[in-house]
């Protein structure tokens, strides 16, 4: 069998990361068993679809490197297509006109209110003829079987099945004379040769009377898994309102599209107790045999414990290029400073995402007018007059270092403490914060070898004033 999946958004919302693992899931069923991939857009309720969450969509998919064999098809765009199958159906009375009118309606709905009944279309005119006048107002409503059972073999949570009362006549076409949701998801994935379905468990109770649409058409009926749904960290269903699901959040903030595909893969799925997998792993290993059948919550540690991971091992050029854009953003300018495969090395380690590194790196590349001032108080203007003299030696040792190396900045370092009788612990702190202007940075020989020679001094040289200054101002108090 030729396997075909696809990933249906609907463009009322911008891409979150429940919509996102179903893409996920989709793509890897696909491209594990040789199949393709179809992308198609939802979009046929006009009033909640926009542009912007289409665009959002698109970019999202794509930033996450989930590439699609056909599409986007867009359903407004078959439209025709839709209404002539409703037309056939009409013809082959599996499906009919329905003229209630809202008044009818909304009393029935009272009624079975009352009556404590779910609320359920009555097939008041599903055996009436369709010659009515066709200039009434009418909608065209599904003609589902009254009886039998609908069994489908759910490829996550095993076999599932719907009495057919439970399933009232669906309207497929409105009144305004377009089709509606749950009839254009049956034409495309027919049309679109669509083999296995896979998405939310929110879509379950559609499945049965897709299932039903297909049979009355005579189309192939796909394979169905529905993905147990994500929920936030106090238990509650991720909302697409909820900014931090966005997967363009993830961008913005920092994360790699190979860390939250691998997140997402994890939440849900599992092989082994394995954490890490590369796409290729990902295809290889994916079956919808081992997805959870309950619901999984979002772990924002694992997710940046993931990232770095990969800020780590994947291809330093591949983490540059998405390290530059959030560079670009911040308006850091790397010509002046380490170059950025050094950059990562530099900061990889301490940094789980990469607004993590940009928001620490300024130091390496622009000079900063103060010093962060509680690492000023803490270690400039209480610094001893020891702590003058070493960084003083220090100033001058570096000023005449020819070879600029870690090793040798790390032995003058050393040496100047040994010749004070100083511990290294006491001159690193205020060092660090002459020359990076706070109190963190990597291991202070490597951060002043980033930072260069010239720079490095003029710091020292700043911070030496500072000291002065602020001890000047003390014996005048
Ligand atoms: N358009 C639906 C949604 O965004 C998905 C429908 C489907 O996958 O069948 O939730």
């Amino acid at each position: 069998m030729n396997i075909k999946t696809r990933f249906a958004p609907s463009p009322t919302g911008c891409l979150h990361i429940g919509g996102a693992r179903t893409a996920l899931y989709s793509w890897l069923f696909a491209r594990k068993n040789n199949g393709q991939f179809v992308l198609r857009i939802e979009d046929t309720d006009f009033e909640r679809s926009t542009q912007e969450a289409n665009t959002d969509i698109i970019n999202s998919i794509k930033w996450l490197n989930l590439d699609w064999d056909e599409g986007p098809y867009y359903q407004t765009k078959r439209f025709d297509r839709y209404n002539l199958v409703i037309n056939q159906m009409l013809e082959t009375h599996n499906a009919y006109k329905c003229f209630c009118t809202k008044q009818r309606l909304d009393g029935l709905r009272e009624y079975q209110r009352i009556n404590g009944e779910k609320p359920h279309y009555d097939g008041h005119c599903r055996n009436q003829c369709n010659n009515q006048d066709d200039n009434q107002i009418h909608v065209v409503r599904f003609r589902n079987p009254q009886k039998g059972l609908v069994i489908f073999d759910d490829q996550i949570r095993g076999p599932i099945q719907y009495h057919n009362t439970e399933l009232d006549d669906l309207i497929i076409r409105r009144s305004d004379g377009t089709p509606t949701y749950n009839f254009c998801v049956v034409i495309d994935d027919w049309d679109m040769k669509i083999t296995h379905v896979i998405r939310g468990t929110d879509h379950i109770n559609n499945t049965p009377r897709q299932i039903n649409i297909l049979k009355s058409i005579g189309a192939p009926i796909p394979h169905y898994a529905h993905l147990p749904m994500i929920l936030d960290s106090d238990g509650k269903k991720l909302s697409k309102r909820h900014g931090a699901a966005k997967v363009s959040w993830y961008r913005d903030q920092g994360y790699l599209p190979e860390a939250l595909l691998n997140y997402l893969l994890r939440l849900g799925w599992s092989y082994g107790n394995k954490e890490i997998f590369n796409i290729e792993e990902m295809k290889q290993y994916f079956s919808l045999n081992t997805v959870n059948k309950s619901a999984s919550t979002i772990n924002s540690k694992k997710l940046k414990w993931l990232n770095q991971h990969y800020i780590n091992n994947l291809p330093v050029e591949y983490v540059s290029s998405h390290l530059q854009k959030h560079l670009d953003n911040k308006k850091i300018n790397i010509h002046l400073g380490p170059r950025l495969d050094d950059l990562i090395k530099l900061l990889g380690k301490r940094c789980t995402t990469l607004t993590d590194i940009t928001d620490s790196c300024r130091y390496f590349y622009e000079e900063f007018n103060e010093f962060d001032s509680h690492a000023a108080t803490t270690y400039l203007s209480s610094a001893s007059e020891e702590t003058r003299l070493l960084l003083g030696s220090i100033y001058i040792k570096l000023s005449i270092l020819h070879n600029w190396t870690e090793e040798a900045i790390k032995n003058i370092i050393k040496s100047c403490a040994d010749r004070l009788l100083v511990s290294i612990e006491k001159v690193a702190m205020p060092l660090r914060v002459a020359v990076t202007g706070q109190i963190k940075s990597p291991a202070l020989h490597v951060t002043i070898h980033a930072i260069g020679q010239a720079r490095t001094l003029s710091r020292i040289e700043k911070a030496l004033i500072y000291i002065v200054n602020s001890q000047n101002q003390k014996e005048y108090q």
